[in-house]
């Protein structure tokens, strides 16, 4: 088999560094070809030493000037900024890109690997989320096959194999680190509380996405555009174990389910073998040290799963609003401007305001949304952050 010429946009976050792991693992089949992030250089001139890498990508301008300086030496061409990314990536001879930026910003990045007809495996949500009709059409146009990175839908990914038909995706979700809060329990709660999530390491922003349970909603939206799946047919049961990613229960009601320890490294994995498997290291999945529990989410004290699918069955350019709202508020909250509760209000205000019912098809609608969306937020944080 070829090697496999590999793009990691994000690598060096949390899904950026499993893959570092997962290739340790694999450096046979995968040549490192471009690595990208915004300003940890450090860490990014480390991961192309160590694999190789022909360029590093920095967004952050005044980070690039000072890895120019750190590695005066370096081996690798260095690309600054976003345009540039952009360029290097729709000039690339890479094969597959694994999109691993956090939030809006990973879209255009992704969308030109997808133009090149590269194969994307997709961790960053939030670019399907807003942009899901403008993604699928552009992969589709390109043949760009586009593969789920994200725990749950691997799970559904690897379950449904054969094109069987479908009667419903049930995405499981640990819940959190304030699952069993009451709303009243949930006005106080912390930054620091917050982002203690009890199964996974992850990047600040997707922890607190977790906790509010606004991850969950995203991922409903993430589903029903990689599965082509209608809302009515993909629901949420807690499982606070993240043993069990995800189920996919077919027409005649047999539901297949994929098991294993919430460990990043298996889904990016299977994201680069498929449809083979590779051997990983790691301890053996035991099914007897502990019960698996399973139970409603709870919608009064984490509205965040509503306004998520209200979003989604609206369609067009709300779920674009959705996530910028979400984006600007959990930015909000990590400063410590708004409260734990205010992130689903910041985001209910802003889709009550929006109400455009335009499709979401062209990059420009769904950037001036974005921008649109992110002012109306940050006028009501504003607002709220100068109310005692
Ligand atoms: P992190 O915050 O840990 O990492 C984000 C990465 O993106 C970093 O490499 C960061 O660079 C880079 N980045 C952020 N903004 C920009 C930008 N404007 N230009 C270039 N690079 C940028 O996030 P995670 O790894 O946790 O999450 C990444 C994505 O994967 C998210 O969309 C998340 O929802 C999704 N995901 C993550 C999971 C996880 O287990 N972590 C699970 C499922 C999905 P720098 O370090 O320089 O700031
Ligand atoms: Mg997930």
């Amino acid at each position: 088999m070829a090697p496999i010429r590999l793009i990691i946009l994000g690598a060096t976050g949390s899904i950026g560094q499993n893959a570092r792991a997962v290739l340790e693992e694999h450096r046979d089949k995968i040549q490192v070809e471009g690595l990208v992030a915004r300003s940890r250089f450090e860490a990014v001139h480390d991961f192309a030493l160590a694999f190789d890498a022909r360029w590093v990508g920095l967004t952050d301008p005044a980070a690039a000037d000072r890895l120019r300086q750190f590695a005066p030496d370096r081996p690798y061409r260095l690309i600054t900024g976003m345009e540039e990314v952009v360029e290097t990536i729709h000039e690339s001879s890479a094969t597959t890109v694994l999109a691993a930026m956090s939030g809006f910003s990973g879209l255009r990045p992704t969308l030109a690997a997808l133009e090149r007809g590269m194969t994307v495996l997709l961790a960053n949500k939030e670019t399907l989320v807003a942009a899901g009709d403008l993604v699928k059409g552009v992969a589709a146009a390109h043949a760009a096959p586009l593969v789920p990175v994200d725990s749950e839908h691997s799970a559904i990914f690897q379950c449904l194999g054969l094109d069987q038909p479908v009667r419903r995706i049930i995405l499981t979700c640990s819940g959190g680190p304030f699952r069993g809060m009451t709303r009243e329990q949930l006005r106080h709660v912390t930054v620091e509380q917050a982002l203690a999530h009890p199964n996974w390491r992850m990047g600040p922003k997707i922890t607190v996405d977790s906790a509010t349970l606004m991850n969950k909603g995203l991922e409903i939206i993430e589903a029903h555009h990689l599965f082509n799946t209608p809302f009515d047919q993909i629901d949420v049961v807690v499982h606070p174990e993240s043993v069990i990613h995800s189920l996919v229960e077919f027409v005649d009601g047999a539901t297949l389910a994929q098991l294993g320890w919430p460990d990043m490294r298996v889904p990016i994995q299977v994201a680069l073998s498929w449809p083979d498997r590779w051997p990983l290291s790691g301890a053996p999945l035991s099914l007897t040290d502990r019960p698996l529990t399973f139970m409603p989410p709870d919608e009064e004290a984490f509205p965040a799963l509503r306004l998520a699918r209200q979003a989604g069955i609206a369609g067009g350019l709300y779920p674009a609003v959705l996530n910028a709202a979400n984006e600007e508020a959990v930015a909000a909250f990590l400063a410590r401007d708004i409260a734990f509760l205010d992130i689903s209000r910041v985001v209910e205000h802003t889709l009550s305001v929006f109400s455009d019912t335009r499709p979401a098809t062209t990059l420009e609608d769904i950037l001036a949304t974005d921008r649109w969306a992110r002012q109306t937020a940050a006028a009501w944080i504003h607002e709220r952050a100068r109310t005692p």
